[in-house]
């Protein structure tokens, strides 16, 4: 990869994670040639690495669904355009509710879902725990199943949005930082970078968690804030399989990724934490957070009881 960045580009992309790649991807698919994106470290280092990859069809607008239901198909296909491992496969996804009220905000989302074609079964309690024999189905009112839902390796997969990006004509630059962001007549003309300057006619905001300090950089106020993310995984556990679905239990905030034998059990935090109140390192790149048992307490007794095994 050249290291030495051009003087112009039509559009210059600021962020090599997943958004960046695949942004860069989906302008060459619509025939633009003079991307450029630049990444301060090295792509996926942000937040992308660390993703647990789930790739979810049903959303809660119709728009977010259809774009969902699009990227399950793209993820299909990328690996077979790009010759880039992505490690998606579709072994579905099962969303429980333990509450009536969820149930119906289940039903609802899978009526919506039905009208784009997105496949979606609603079970019984006693068909998830078929579905899923560990779990402790006492509680469960009623679940959805989705079975083209997915997951996937997320560095494989923006490796491989970046390389169908790169096939359509993009170029990416790594260890470039950009540095401010230059306007002439009330809008962008451009950016500075540790490496020198880049006139470009759009530029656009990718940089994930720095989004709010990239903004920030031209006067535009960017209200997103980091917030931390739990996850564990498991030793090997008799049981899990890789043919077993994604599970969601909304009401426990959690969720369950087989993983090779063992569990990631993530959280959908209740109380969210946030994260780099004084700003983020200047040398962050595939970090990690230190533990708070604390903070994972109240997902990991509900789970306990959902996946008695787990005690
Ligand atoms: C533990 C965990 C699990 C998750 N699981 C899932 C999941 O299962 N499914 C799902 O859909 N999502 C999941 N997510 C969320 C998902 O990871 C993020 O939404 C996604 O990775 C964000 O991608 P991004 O490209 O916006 O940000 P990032 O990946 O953070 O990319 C932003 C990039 O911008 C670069 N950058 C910043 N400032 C500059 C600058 N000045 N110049 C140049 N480059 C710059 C950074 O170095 C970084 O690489 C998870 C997140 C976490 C933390």
């Amino acid at each position: 990869m050249s290291n030495s960045i051009p003087t112009q580009a039509q559009v210059v992309i600021v962020g090599g994670g997943i958004i960046g790649c695949s942004l860069a991807y989906h302008l060459t698919k619509l025939g633009w040639k003079d991307v450029v994106v630049l990444e301060r470290k090295t792509l996926t280092c942000g937040t992308t690495w660390h993703a647990a990859g789930l790739v979810a069809q049903l959303r809660a607008t119709h728009n977010m669904t259809l774009l969902a239901k699009y990227t399950a198909e793209l993820y299909r296909e990328l690996e077979r355009e790009t010759g880039q491992a992505t490690g998606f496969r579709q072994a579905g996804s099962l969303t429980i509710a333990s509450t009536a009220e969820r149930f119906s905000e289940l039903k609802r989302s899978a009526s919506m879902g039905r009208c784009f074609d997105v496949d979606v079964k609603v079970l019984t309690p006693e068909q998830a725990g078929e579905m899923w024999p560990l779990i402790n189905i006492d509680d469960v009112v009623g679940a959805i199943h989705i079975p083209r839902d997915g997951m996937c390796n997320p560095i494989d997969t923006t490796q491989a949005l970046a390389k169908g990006a790169r096939m359509g004509g993009a170029s990416i630059y790594e260890n470039t930082k950009v540095t401010a962001i230059h306007q002439q007549g009330g809008r962008v003309s451009g950016v500075g970078t540790d490496k020198g300057d880049i006139t470009a006619e759009y530029v656009v905001n990718c940089a994930g968690m720095w989004a709010r300090d990239v903004g920030s950089m031209c006067g535009v106020n960017v209200p997103l804030h980091a917030a931390e993310h739990f996850y564990i995984v498991t030793e090997p556990m008799e049981g899990i399989s890789n043919d077993l679905p994604v599970m969601r239990d909304l009401n426990g905030h959690a969720y369950y990724k087989p993983d090779a034998g063992k569990l990631l059990l993530g959280a959908f935090e209740p109380n969210a934490k946030p994260w780099g109140m004084d700003g983020i390192p200047e040398d962050f790149s595939f970090d990690t957070l230190p533990e708070d048992w604390d903070q994972f307490e109240p997902v990991l007794e509900k789970a306990m009881h959902r996946l008695p095994e787990l005690g």
